[in-house]
């Protein structure tokens, strides 16, 4: 019979590529067998997989938007059915589009939210009666919402609801040994992050933390790593700011 801590089986969304691929390679030298979600990244996902499998690990890639429910629910039954009951979800699936509240335009908006909120929404929804006992959640919020910039507004409006969600989900699952967190990274040198600013606008942000460089994907992987395992079990419904010192 598997329990999550003895299949140890993590579902990470959005895993193609940026943190969540770090994310999947980290947890799978942890142990975890894993599940790489993926929107429209198959290639990347595919290849993730084989690497994963190549280092003597169980992965799998599913396709699944998070923001639609009934492919979240699918999510769920095929790592069940080709991994076991899933033990932790990393909610990491994600977009960024920056402009002034003023200029956001209706779409963006909604594919914000929908992706951002809907999709950490719909998979913790699904993880009340699909985690194991004993398992781990870890959100994904970020520091942008501490620095409060112009352009973000709308990025750290669903942000602050991820965190909304982490604090207030913790306490929903008194009684069954579930941990809820979430980390809230800096500036990660990813396509989300570098897509669309200049040289100088990266080296801007890559002076701003008092350690002086951009983060790297497995500097977040690691600290996901360190919610998921044994270390963070008294942690719970936190948010962890891991960002170089930069707020
Ligand atoms: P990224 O490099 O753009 O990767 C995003 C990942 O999310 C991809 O694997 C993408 O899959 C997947 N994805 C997008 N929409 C999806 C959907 N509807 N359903 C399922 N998967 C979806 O982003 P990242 O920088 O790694 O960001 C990961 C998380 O960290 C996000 O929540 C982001 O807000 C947060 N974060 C990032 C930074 C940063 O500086 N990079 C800072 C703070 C917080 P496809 O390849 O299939 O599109």
């Amino acid at each position: 019979m598997n329990t999550a801590r003895n299949t140890r089986v993590a579902l990470v969304t959005g895993a193609s590529r940026g943190i969540g691929a770090a994310v999947a390679r980290r947890l799978a030298r942890d142990g975890f067998a894993v599940a790489v979600n993926y929107a429209s990244g198959s290639a990347q996902a595919d290849a993730l997989v084989a690497e994963l499998e190549a280092a003597g690990a169980r992965a799998i890639a599913v396709q699944a938007d998070v923001a639609n429910a009934e492919q979240v629910r699918r999510l769920f039954d095929t790592v069940e059915t080709a991994l076991g009951k899933v033990g932790l979800l990393v909610n990491n699936a994600g977009v960024l589009k920056t402009a002034p509240l003023a200029e956001h335009s209706d779409a963006l908006y909604d594919q914000a939210f929908d992706i951002n909120v809907r999709g950490t929404f719909n998979t913790l929804r699904e993880a009340a009666a699909r985690l194991a006992d004993g398992g781990r959640i870890v959100n994904f919020s970020s520091t942008t919402l501490a620095l409060n910039m112009p352009g973000y507004a709308i990025y750290n409006a669903t942000k602050a609801a991820v965190e909304a969600f982490t604090q207030v989900f913790a306490k929903e699952l008194r009684g069954r040994d579930i941990t809820v967190n979430a980390v809230a990274p800096g500036p990660i040198a990813t396509s989300l992050f570098l897509d669309g600013k200049t040289d100088e606008q990266i080296q801007t942000f890559a002076k701003m933390p008092p350690l002086q460089r951009l983060g790297q994907p497995e500097d977040i992987a690691s600290v996901v790593s360190f919610l998921a395992g044994p270390d963070a079990g008294w942690v719970n419904g936190q948010i962890l700011r891991a960002n170089g010192g930069i707020a």
